[in-house]
């Protein structure tokens, strides 16, 4: 659930296709070695991604912080007191990496298998993200108590960016250069073209171990996602220190943004089916997205709220509170809805939904949630992205920055998955498009 989750949607629509190869013929083997398709602008892509997003990142935060806050600005101005680098913020990041390694080894939770790998195996995962979160949320309540500065956090979040971009630079390298030791079969089908720049950046080893330790599935939903709510908690506690008490403003971004992550968390086993585990090679592109995107640009409406505070009414709240509530109901349900028909279509929870047969084998939903529009969980989504900004006012567009990239990501994903749907399910897919003809929003999109 990162940047490159979403930037990773370009993949070319032959996911299910590849998922089931065996390299055991020859032009398979071709494949697993110089001949795959390159995404990205292909290497260009590979040297500029990897530049152009941490420098993002940092001008983001920048902006953010500034009184200005203007995306116009370039260079930045760094806020005063301000620094690009701190060994207290490296110290910070690695200790917190540490504890979310101690915790994901620690036998709390379920151990779930994810799905069958080329080689017919299939690896353990400990469904224990939840439990991470809350032993985190005890701890850091605990640190409050004892006094911990937590707003701090505003002075060095720039230089724990500049780590968080250091650290994800250093581990893909670590990953790249071990992922010539790995066996061809556990490599990506996408990441092994024989350009390194390329390779290094898409990311060549499919499932990353040290022992049972799972980096790729530690890095998607932990350190970064449970991080960008500490952040979050830290602007709260210096607007605190600031002016007394947190603002209505700063506690519904705060709330709405724990509840995702709590609910994404919560649900941790449904990332064993996405594209991130099951498909991409771990390299920069994921290692970035989830230690450094993520954690640094989800939640900067409040990094922006503690420099241009704002008031708001309670009936302004109620409303922004309203379409939180609506949004995620859609984006749980929905989802809920089609995973539950997945899993058992003879549930009683989904069994009188009205449905379609595809030459597949598998049915549509064409009725229910899934009759609505045909990305009913993009639609909640994206309803939730926009009251995560609008507790920021309208005087500046940098904290819609969130719903506006999501809105383009989601709007592309949404054309993908409609190819994957159509070459997967042909007429089938063109009836439920006729039935259902909304993609995103009804009457609308
Ligand atoms: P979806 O959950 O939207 O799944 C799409 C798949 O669902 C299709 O490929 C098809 O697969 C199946 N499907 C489509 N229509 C129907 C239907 N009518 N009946 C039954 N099955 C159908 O996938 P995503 O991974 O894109 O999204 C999951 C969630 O994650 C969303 O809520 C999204 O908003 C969120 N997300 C959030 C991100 C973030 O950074 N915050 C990033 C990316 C996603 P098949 O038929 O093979 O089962």
């Amino acid at each position: 659930m990162t940047l490159f989750t979403l930037i990773s949607m370009i993949y070319p629509n032959t996911f299910n296709r590849r998922a089931k190869m065996r390299p055991n013929n020859k032009a398979q083997k071709h494949i697993l070695s110089h001949d795959t398709e390159r995404e990205f602008g292909g290497a260009l892509g590979a040297i500029c991604i990897p530049i152009l997003l941490p420098l993002t990142v940092l001008f983001l935060i920048c902006g953010s912080q500034s009184p200005e806050a203007s995306v116009l600005q370039w260079p930045p101005l760094l806020p005063s007191a301000n620094q690009l680098w701190d060994p207290q913020a490296l110290v910070l990041l690695l200790g917190w990496i540490g504890l979310h390694a101690l915790l994901y080894l620690m036998p709390l939770g379920k151990v779930s298998e994810g799905l069958v790998l080329r080689d017919g195996t299939r690896l353990k995962y400990p469904i224990n993200g939840f439990h991470s979160l809350c032993i985190s949320a005890v701890l850091l309540m605990l640190f409050l108590v004892l006094g911990a500065p937590f707003g701090y956090l505003f002075e060095l979040l720039l230089p724990l960016a500049v780590s968080a971009i250091a650290v994800s630079f250093l581990l893909s390298i670590y990953l790249y250069i071990r992922s010539f030791w790995a066996p061809s079969n556990a490599l990506a089908l996408g990441g092994n073209t024989g350009n390194p720049l390329y390779d290094f950046f898409i990311g060549r080893e499919l499932n990353p171990r040290i022992g049972n330790f799972d980096l790729k599935y530690f890095c998607e939903l932990r350190p970064g996602l449970i991080g960008w709510v500490v952040i979050n908690l830290g602007m709260l506690m210096m607007e605190v220190e600031l002016r007394g008490s947190p603002s209505l403003a700063m506690i519904l971004v705060n709330s709405f943004q724990l509840l995702y992550v709590a609910d994404a968390l919560w649900n941790e086993e449904a990332v064993l089916t996405t594209m991130d585990i099951v498909h991409d090679g771990f390299g920069f592109m994921l290692v970035f997205g989830d230690l450094a995107w993520v954690p640094f640009t989800y939640g900067l409406q409040a990094v922006f709220l503690v420099a241009h505070p704002q008031a708001l009414t309670s009936l302004k709240a109620a409303a922004i509170i309203a379409l939180n509530g609506v949004g995620y109901y859609i984006f749980r349900k929905s989802n809920s809805q089609k995973n539950q028909f997945r899993r058992d279509p003879t549930h009683p929870s989904v069994a009188r939904l009205e449905t379609i047969a595809t030459v597949t084998g598998k049915r549509l939903l064409v009725s229910g949630w899934w009759g609505l529009v045909r990305h009913p969980n993009y639609l909640g989504d994206l309803l939730m992205a926009l009251a995560w900004s609008l507790p920021c006012g309208f005087s500046h567009i940098l904290p819609y920055f969130y719903v506006i990239y999501f809105t383009i990501l989601l709007i592309h994903r949404e054309a993908r998955d409609e190819r994957q749907c159509r070459a997967k399910y042909g007429l089938a897919w063109d009836t439920y498009c006729r039935r259902v003809p909304y993609r995103i929003f009804p009457y609308i999109y």
